[in-house]
């Protein structure tokens, strides 16, 4: 992940470049936000940032620096790959491992779980990617005791080691306290990002031991309605043609936005859509700006007093379903369905 595939954020990004490039490198560091504010993409983005061969310095444009991207180790650390780099998260027994769950026993799903995501997926997302949905997940003793260990390991490629801890606040007692030492006592060469929500729920003095860095949505939700506008547009073209693999991977775009962007998203969709119902019925001018002005003028009156109340439906029945952990590809694909049934309907 580099810096410029991240939505907004820029002010953190170049706080995050500057003080790696000035070498004041805080071993313990806190990044606290919610997922789809991107502060899992924030920390792999700033590790891979952190070992990049040939980071890239900008002198115009809204990032100060990023990483390159090519060098071995930026690839590495793009496909959580890299053997210094170690991921932390809570587990649940599953069907496959059913008692004494540990990280390195879904190491695997974790990491494809972020790279399917695009690192924004949320916690409630992981537990429904295990189909463990009922269930808390935990960061346990022994994976306290794989970090310590882990960190007590020379570096396999001699540069940092790298411990990301996603949701510390679900570490037990236990493991909080078997990793307090490591915190206060970094070991040579060693990392550790914890990324969590809320740090109301880690200990004291866990929260004393590192830096905490704040994300704000503030500025990601601004461009996201742009993303959205772009994103509905190229859906709703889709949606006539029915060509199955152009559709399937444009629900694949929209089901790799965390769980909050997807309702979000389909609550963008569904006022574009009520809009085009509303403007049309009264006889107003309604415009989607999607920039194909053939389009934008067949499109709005597609949605009819025919048809709205299916798609109203349809919507509802999609927020529901991502409410309640379902897959979100299969909720996307649905409602595809039924909002191109409902078009043809008008
Ligand atoms: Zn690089």
């Amino acid at each position: 992940m580099q810096f410029k595939d991240i939505v907004g954020q820029r002010d953190v990004i170049n706080r995050l470049t500057e003080i790696i490039d000035s070498g004041r490198i805080s071993h313990a560091q806190l990044l606290l936000g919610a997922g789809e504010d991107g502060c899992l993409q924030l920390a792999l983005a700033y590790l891979q940032y952190l070992c990049c061969e040939h980071r890239q310095h900008n002198h115009e444009g809204e990032l100060r620096a990023d990483s390159c991207g090519e060098c071995p180790s930026c690839k590495k650390i793009a496909s959580l790959m890299h053997p210094d780099l170690h991921l932390f998260f809570p587990t649940a027994t599953t069907t496959r491992v059913t008692s004494n769950p540990r990280c390195e026993d879904f190491a695997a799903d974790f990491r494809n779980f972020v790279l399917e995501k695009k690192a924004l997926g949320s916690l409630d997302d992981w537990y429904a990617y295990l189909g463990i949905d009922n269930k808390q997940g935990m960061l346990r003793e022994a994976d306290a005791a794989a970090i310590v260990q882990n960190l007590a390991m020379k570096s396999y490629e001699g540069g940092w080691k790298m411990v990301v801890i996603w949701m510390p606040e679900k570490m037990n007692l236990t493991a909080a306290n078997e990793l307090l030492k490591s915190l206060e006592e970094p070991s040579e060469g060693s990392i550790i990002l914890l990324v969590g929500e809320s740090d109301e729920r880690l200990l004291p003095t866990i929260r004393s031991r590192v830096q905490t860095l704040r994300v704000k949505s503030g500025d990601r939700k601004v461009e996201s309605n742009e993303e959205f506008a772009g994103m509905l547009v190229d859906w709703l073209r889709l949606l006539f043609k029915l060509k199955m693999k152009e559709l399937s991977a444009q629900v694949d775009k929209m089901a790799s936005m965390g769980r909050e962007q997807q309702k979000q998203f389909l609550g963008y969709a569904l006022n574009v859509m009520r809009d085009c119902f509303l403007k049309t019925a009264a006889g107003l001018p309604c415009n989607l700006n999607s920039g194909d002005q053939k389009f934008d003028a067949m499109f709005p009156t597609m949605v009819t007093a025919n048809n709205i109340e299916m798609i109203d439906v349809a919507f509802n029945d999609a927020l529901f379903a991502i409410e309640r952990n379902a897959y979100g590809k299969i909720a996307l694909m649905e409602l595809s369905f039924r909002i191109s049934k409902a078009l043809k309907k008008r």
